[in-house]
Formats: structure tokens, sequence, C-alpha cells
């Protein structure tokens, strides 16, 4: 088994718990690098700006796309998101284990650039529980979540895509299987 830090993907539909698990793992394990991406959606309540994601505006997004500064990006349910390349490559150079928690058009992009990356897929217990916990978070309207809900039916289908797939029961399971996949316990 390479000891060596490894690109790690995280991608999984919306309101499976990729951020709620991401940050349950950064709390015990902050040497763990998540990289901030860039996005076009408003921040939710709560939400800083170079903490959650960089917010830009639509004219930002171009120009970042343009130079060629995103690893890769992605519309997804009528808003784009890009992961900043320099700073991956940076703390990867570094030796540091790095984490992208990015949507399944990010992570077959980040496959084709960086084989060696691992893909994690997160996948809900049931259907009914995804529908329940995205609702349940209360951050979106009705039709935003109708469009997460019918990209996550096509997300769902692309787990053989994936290397490994956690199923999210336990957020305290799934940080500490994640965080053996990084080599980091
Ligand atoms: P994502 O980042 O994948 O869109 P979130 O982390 O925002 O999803 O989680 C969506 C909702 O599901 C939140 O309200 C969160 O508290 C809840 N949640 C996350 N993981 C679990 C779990 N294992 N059991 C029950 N609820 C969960
Ligand atoms: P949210 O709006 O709920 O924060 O994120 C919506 C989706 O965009 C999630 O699936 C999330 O993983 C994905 N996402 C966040 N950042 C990026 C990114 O930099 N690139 C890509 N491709 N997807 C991202």
């Amino acid at each position: 088994m390479s000891e060596r830090p490894r690109l790690t993907v995280l991608s999984g539909p919306s309101g499976v718990g990729k951020s709620t698990v991401v940050a349950h793992m950064r709390k015990e394990y902050p040497e763990v690098w998540l990289s901030v991406s860039a996005t076009t959606r408003k921040p939710r309540p709560g939400e800083q700006n170079g903490v959650h994601y960089f917010f830009v505006s639509d004219e930002e997004m171009d120009k970042l796309i343009a130079n060629g500064e995103l690893l890769e990006w992605a519309e997804f349910a009528g808003n784009r998101y890009g992961t900043p390349r320099a700073a991956v490559l940076e703390h990867l150079e570094a030796g540091v284990p790095v984490l992208l928690e990015i949507d399944l058009q990010g992570a077959r992009q980040v496959c084709e650039t960086m084989p060696e990356a691992q893909l994690v897929f997160l996948a809900p217990p049931s259907w009914e529980e995804l529908v329940r916990r995205l609702t349940g978070r209360g951050t979106e309207s009705p039709e935003v979540i109708e469009r997460r809900l019918e990209a996550a039916k096509i997300e769902l289908a692309a787990e053989p895509e994936f290397d490994v797939t956690l199923v999210n029961t336990s957020v305290e399971d799934v940080a500490r299987e994640l965080l053996a996949l990084m080599n980091v316990v």
C-alpha cells in the first residue's frame, strides 16, 4: 500500500451528507486539507467566503476558466463550481493529504487528468432517506430540490465508476472509513 498522500475525490448526490462527513472528519483530523471551490451559487446562511467556497460572479468564473486556473469545473443545478488548481498541486507536493468534495462531472474530469486519484462515492441508505435529508436541510426551494433530485438519479447510476462506495448511515463511521482510505489513520 502506498504511503504517499493521495488525492481523494468525494462525490455523491446532493443531500447525502458529504459536507457533514467532511466537517466531522476535519474537526478531528485538521491535517486533511479540503480544497475550497469557487462557485457562482449564492451563500447559504452561515457560509463564509474563502471558508466554505469562494463566492464569485459569473464574470469572475468565466475568467478562472479562461485562464486555466481550475483543475476541473462543472455546472450543477443551475450554478457553476470549480476547483482552483494551484492550491491542490501545492498541497500534494508538500505531502498533505488532499480531499476534493465535488460532483460527478468533476470527479470524471479529475479521473482523466489525475488517474492516480482515488474516487469515493458517498451513497444514501435509501432514496427515501436522501429525499428526507435534502428536504430536511431546509436550504433550497422546492424547485431547486427537484433539480437536485433529478441530478441525484444520474449520480446514483454512476456509482460503479467509483473506486469505493461508502454508505452514509453513520457520519462517524463514514468519516473513519474515509480517513483510512486516505492513509491518515
Ligand atoms: P451534502 O453536502 O451531501 O449536500 P449535507 O452534509 O448538507 O449534504 O447533509 C444534508 C442533510 O443530511 C443535513 O441536514 C445533515 O445534517 C443530514 N445528514 C448528514 N449525514 C447524516 C446521517 N448520517 N444521518 C442523518 N442525517 C444526516
Ligand atoms: P452545494 O451547492 O450543495 O454546495 O453543491 C452542489 C454540488 O456541487 C455538490 O455535489 C458538490 O459536491 C458540488 N461541488 C462543489 N464544489 C465543486 C467543484 O469545485 N467542482 C465540481 N465539479 N463540483 C463541486
